[in-house]
């Protein structure tokens, strides 16, 4: 059974979403850990989490994705912005633990013109501060579009940041289908040697999770503008290719594109039509 979902809000608590995602068709979600551009996390409402977790065994769902906040840039040349994500991400990661066993995405961040190798070792850095032992969230890098000056749009930007983690087991990777197209890697033409690429790099047991985007800028643009899918420059059939993958087999795939909750329930519906 094909692991589908979209971004949904939590505003209304998280069993309220649970709900939303039956109603839309998904069997996972995607939520942000908190505010996604400001700093407030809201109170740990544990019968609203303890509702949640049964709702999600009682329909076989796939494991969650938490997004971190836009605004978290653990390589950024200022400072405060590092300390900032050091905070946000440390609390977090302690707050996932009332949700155990799911994903905690973040952006690697943009090194803000100290340079990539810089950029990295900030990253590490941080991961090295806030990973702990005897968690049960796997933390994951999500592949960049390579705008501006962000880190991660290359894996192996990605593999050198993991290597050099201690708690390398807590470390995994979401690939963006928008980013990395977008990045340069041909995900409609060459899906295959795309994923050999990063299995012969990073590993494809690091890969957790997919964002299933269309991307509305050309390849290796270096832009990050998300499509519905099937209405931008990858295309139906690439989306079809990429949720029956075998290689890709009970990954949960997220929606992050431009829609409503009836827009996400619309392609929801449609790719779990093409799934084999
Ligand atoms: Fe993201
Ligand atoms: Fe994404
Ligand atoms: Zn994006």
């Amino acid at each position: 059974m094909l692991i589908i979902g979209s971004h949904l809000s939590i505003s209304k608590g998280f069993y309220a979403c649970g709900k939303q995602a039956v109603d839309i068709g998904a069997n996972t979600f995607q939520f942000f850990s908190r505010n996604p551009r400001g700093s407030k996390a809201k109170d740990i409402d544990k019968e609203d989490i303890k509702k949640l977790i049964e709702l999600c065994e009682k329909n076989n769902f796939g494991k969650l994705l938490a997004h971190a906040p836009y605004t978290l840039n653990p390589c950024s040349k200022d400072e405060r912005t590092r300390q900032f994500a050091l905070e946000t991400m440390s609390d977090d990661l302690k707050r996932m633990e009332y949700l155990p066993n799911n994903l905690y995405n973040f952006h690697p961040g943009s090194h803000t013109g100290q340079g990539t190798e810089k950029g990295i070792e900030e990253i590490v850095w941080l991961l090295n501060n806030v990973l702990f032992e005897g968690q049960t969230t796997t933390v994951l890098l999500e592949t960049m579009s390579g705008k501006g000056t962000e880190v991660g749009s290359r894996f192996e930007e990605l593999k050198s940041i993991i290597d050099k983690v201690e708690l390398k087991d807590k470390m995994g990777v979401c690939l963006d289908t928008c980013h990395v197209y977008c990045a340069g890697y041909d995900i409609k033409n060459d899906l295959d040697g795309v994923l050999d690429e990063f299995d012969n790099l990073i590993g494809l047991e690091r890969l957790r999770a997919i964002h299933l985007n269309d991307s509305m800028q050309p390849f290796n643009s270096h832009k990050d503008r998300h499509e519905k899918i099937g209405e931008g420059s990858i295309g139906l059939d690439a989306f079809e290719r990429i949720i029956n993958n075998k290689r890709l087999k009970n990954i949960p795939f997220l929606l992050e594109t431009p829609n409503e909750i009836e827009g996400y329930k619309k392609e929801i519906s449609m790719l779990r039509s093409m799934a084999k």
